[in-house]
């Protein structure tokens, strides 16, 4: 053997096992990288939709917070919440909410590529359940950022059909932008605030975060403390705004109205923190105390049992979904030895609240105990006149704003009014006129045949000795 073949031998004896080596190490390399960007895609992607989650998110709006200015362009965020996605979720199931999320994940992506969005700098992720947030960087005109939302918002609703199943689907969006370097916390808050003030509003709306808004918010915020506190340490009282009979001499009744002694809440109406307390969950504590302020109230007054006076409380028309408020009712009315037949319900109508079986029926279980159910502000809210038949309601009350039309010189303004009335007798329905502030009101008023009447006129909200005063005056 020569020295050369040797030679030649060694070196393939020590090359080939290194290449083999590097070649093995370099696609395992390979393999690592490409296991670890899978990995890193996992950790940022939702496992849902495939989107950006919160996590890719943050680090994209980090990334902006300190570069944004008005030369190089701006940052528009956007919150995308789809509108009543737990119900959609309880009736449908989860499976099928999961597959409608994906399909407003793709929509939003093409939709978004269509109106070529997404060419820019641009970030599409889903924060939670049924929120989507979109984020663009670059030059951005009005225009345009309003185009954005109002194409978003069609195109969700163009989704007619999941899982071979039709629906309508609804969603709001918030909207907050920036020119100048920002905190990435303070941006993802304010899109979700502007959010939730368009779900207040109704469906398929958008709004713009602004410090009015902003300012609105910690007010609201402020109220909840207020109430809270109020509650905790029994700060409310009841005044009662007697009613009167049809004859408007006689008082017949009272309607209970909520007070309080805390000086910083008593800086705004009832009309302003009942639908905080609504809108913030402390309304069934709070209807819960008012009504047992009432009943304590008669208890101990020689009205109590006297069957020709009617006490009327305010309930939200929240309770018309709390399958335990008649029960509650019934047994504090046991508790506190009051008749039910002396109470009489008044419920707003809302557009928050559809009369559907499950409020028909809540009303029907509280008739069945012997409480009465009036609706309040009746010609202002959503109920059509012919729907009437269909609610289990004892009373109408004319809202405020029928009343003051009266004003004997124009016949016209009291036309509504004389609608309800006819409407009323038609379906055998008791009618209280609201905020009489005046003879010519109460005088209309009684030539149409009104069974009641309330207002400045007879008497202000007064408190409850007053009243039996009142009423003690009026029979001597
Ligand atoms: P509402 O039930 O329609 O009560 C009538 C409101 O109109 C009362 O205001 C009353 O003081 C006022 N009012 C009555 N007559 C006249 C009038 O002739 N002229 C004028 N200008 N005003 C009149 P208040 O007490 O501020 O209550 C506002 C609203 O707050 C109530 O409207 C009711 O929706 C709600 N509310 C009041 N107390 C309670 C309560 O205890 N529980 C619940 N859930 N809501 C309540
Ligand atoms: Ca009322
Ligand atoms: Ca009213």
């Amino acid at each position: 053997m020569s020295l050369n073949h040797l030679h030649y031998e060694t070196i393939i004896r020590t090359t080939v096992p290194i290449a083999i080596t590097v070649v093995i190490s370099f696609l395992y390399t390979k393999k690592v990288e490409h296991h670890q960007t899978q990995l890193r895609h996992i950790a940022r992607s939702d496992h849902l939709t495939g989107l950006y989650n919160r996590r890719k998110l943050i680090s994209w709006l980090k990334n902006k917070e300190h570069t944004v200015s008005n030369t190089t362009g701006h940052l528009l965020f956007l919150c995308l919440g789809v509108d009543n996605f737990k119900h959609i979720n309880d009736q449908y199931g989860h499976e099928f909410g999961d597959n409608l999320l994906r399909k407003i994940a793709v929509t939003v992506e093409q939709q978004l590529a269509a109106m070529n969005i997404t060419n820019r700098d641009t970030v599409i992720s889903r924060v939670a359940g049924d929120e989507f947030v979109v984020g663009v960087y670059g030059s951005l005109p009005y225009s345009l950022v309003k185009s954005i939302s109002t194409e978003l918002l069609k195109s969700v609703n163009k989704i007619e059909c999941v899982n071979g199943i039709s629906l309508s689907v609804d969603a709001c969006v918030g909207l907050t932008a920036r020119s100048r370097p920002f905190c990435y916390e303070q941006v993802i808050k304010e899109a979700h605030i502007a959010m939730y003030e368009a779900k207040k509003v109704s469906k398929n709306q958008m709004r713009f975060y602004s410090s009015k808004l902003a300012k609105k918010v910690k007010e609201k915020l402020n109220i909840v403390e207020l109430l809270k506190s109020a509650l905790v340490n029994d700060e409310f009282y009841l005044v009662f705004m007697p009613v009167y009979g049809p004859t408007g001499h006689r008082i017949t009744g009272a309607e209970a109205l909520i007070r309080t002694h805390n000086d910083a809440l008593s800086t705004y109406t009832p009309d302003v923190y009942i639908p905080v307390a609504e809108e913030h969950g402390l309304i069934h504590q709070l209807d819960e105390m008012v009504i047992r302020k009432a009943f304590k109230t008669l208890k101990h007054s020689s009205l109590n049992q006297l069957d020709t006076f009617s006490l009327a409380i305010n309930i939200s028309s929240q309770q018309l979904k709390n399958k335990h408020f008649p029960k509650m009712a019934n047994t504090m009315a046991l508790e506190e030895e009051i008749d039910p037949n002396q109470i009489e319900f008044e419920l707003t109508e809302t557009a928050l609240v559809d009369f559907d079986q499950t409020s028909i029926d809540i009303i029907k279980q509280t008739k069945t105990y012997g409480f009465r159910v009036a609706l309040d502000d009746f010609g202002t809210g959503y109920t059509a006149f012919s729907q009437l038949q269909n609610f289990p309601v004892d009373t109408l009350k004319i809202d405020r704003s029928f009343t003051s039309n009266i004003d004997g010189k124009n016949i016209d303004q009291g036309k509504m009014v004389d609608v309800i009335l006819s409407l009323a007798h038609l379906y055998n329905l008791n009618v209280v006129a609201e905020g009489v502030e005046n003879s010519e009101q109460l005088d209309y008023l009684k030539h149409r045949h009104c069974d009641s009447y309330q207002g400045y006129y007879l008497s202000k909200p007064i408190s409850w000795h007053e009243m039996l005063a009142l009423i003690n005056h009026e029979s001597t």
